[in-house]
């Protein structure tokens, strides 16, 4: 991706550059849909229909909840823990009217402008075959921005649909111009020869792979990447970096602060707007230490309910605004949505 991919491209030229480039370094990508408005699915169809960007501010600051698609496990409450549990669950999942055969959650991508600063939080899957996500490009572009105006970036945590995106299809950094902030924790841990997976309950068949593509995408980045501790603060106070390990071991999350406004980006403290909210010692099978995920989670969900913090969840139902209220006085919460507005 050099000078030839400029803003003059059309996304019909551009998604037929990242085709053949793709197809030529045998990456595996192949675009489904090269040209923009002719559907791959009827999925696809019905979703195209749909808005899928909200455009809010946050104090003097443009932001959009942009979402890159969807994500539905088949194996349901079988990733849920502990297993004891699960009836517990089903019947909070019947209570809201939710199925329980599959594991539906969202993924939403914050975006931040300010002057000349265009900040991305975790980049979701990037230009993928697949109906159900890969978004996040083209609602960028519907807002104006162009994959070279994005000058930060912060990852989370290196788990596929956060830090995929930020690979392009040819193998180059898909933000060539961005800072990429993520903490010394979790670069540190994925980057070291040796892995301790002892307090998770991921298929132990898959970490290996897990590891290496983690290693593969950061050294892809290489450069771009920018070790920013817990208490680091960027663009003069706009952003802070807070610690919420356990879900990985450098897991973070942000509180975005302008003009007296904030906005807490909770990231991966909770996948299901329902499960952690009533019970928040539910975990899911991905996090790395679930007693510390627990942990972390508590703690968060007490601090925001109390100080009724307007929050923002990668996982939960787009646009992913919304709030943490307590349900009475036990440790059981709702994911109160913020109403959303057109026009
Ligand atoms: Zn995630």
């Amino acid at each position: 991706m050099n000078s030839q991919l400029n803003s003059n491209l059309s996304r019909r030229s551009l998604l037929k550059t990242l085709s053949v480039a793709g197809a030529a370094l045998g990456t595996g990508y192949v675009i489904s849909n090269p040209a923009l408005g002719e559907p791959a699915s009827p999925r696809t169809a019905k979703n195209n229909q749909n808005p899928w960007i909200y455009a809010f501010t946050i104090g003097d600051v443009e932001a959009w909840s942009i979402s890159d698609g969807f994500l539905d496990f088949g194996q349901g409450l079988n990733l849920m823990y502990p297993e004891s549990e699960r009836d517990e669950m089903k019947k909070a999942l019947e209570q809201r009217f939710e199925p329980t055969s599959s594991l539906q959650i969202y993924i939403n991508i914050l975006v931040l402008r300010k002057g000349s600063e265009v900040i991305v939080f975790d980049a979701g899957f990037g230009i993928v075959d697949h109906p159900d996500r890969g978004w996040l490009i083209e609602g960028l572009e519907r807002v104006g921005i162009n994959r070279e105006d994005v000058t930060a970036a912060y990852l989370s945590h290196t788990h596929g649909d956060h830090m995929a995106g930020f690979i392009a299809p040819d193998e180059k950094p898909m933000y060539p111009n961005a800072v990429i902030y993520t903490t010394p924790e979790e670069h540190e841990f994925w980057m070291q020869t040796s892995h301790d997976f002892s307090r998770t309950k991921r298929d132990p068949k898959a970490l290996d792979r897990m590891v290496k593509t983690a290693q593969m995408r950061f050294e892809l980045l290489g450069g771009q990447i920018e070790r920013a501790p817990a208490g680091s603060q960027m663009f003069g106070g706009l952003v802070t970096v807070e610690e919420a390990f356990g879900h990985t071991p450098g897991h973070a999350m942000y509180r975005i602060t302008s003009a007296g406004e904030t906005l807490l980006n909770f990231t991966d403290i909770a996948h299901s707007d329902i499960l952690m909210f009533r019970n928040p010692s539910w975990v899911i099978g991905w996090d790395h230490d679930m007693s510390q995920a627990v942990e972390t989670r508590r703690r968060f969900f007490k601090q925001a309910s109390q100080q009724r913090t307007p929050c923002f969840g990668f996982h939960v139902p787009w646009p992913g605004l919304g709030g943490i209220a307590q349900r009475g006085s036990v440790e059981s919460y709702d994911w109160a949505p913020r109403r959303i507005f057109w026009g």
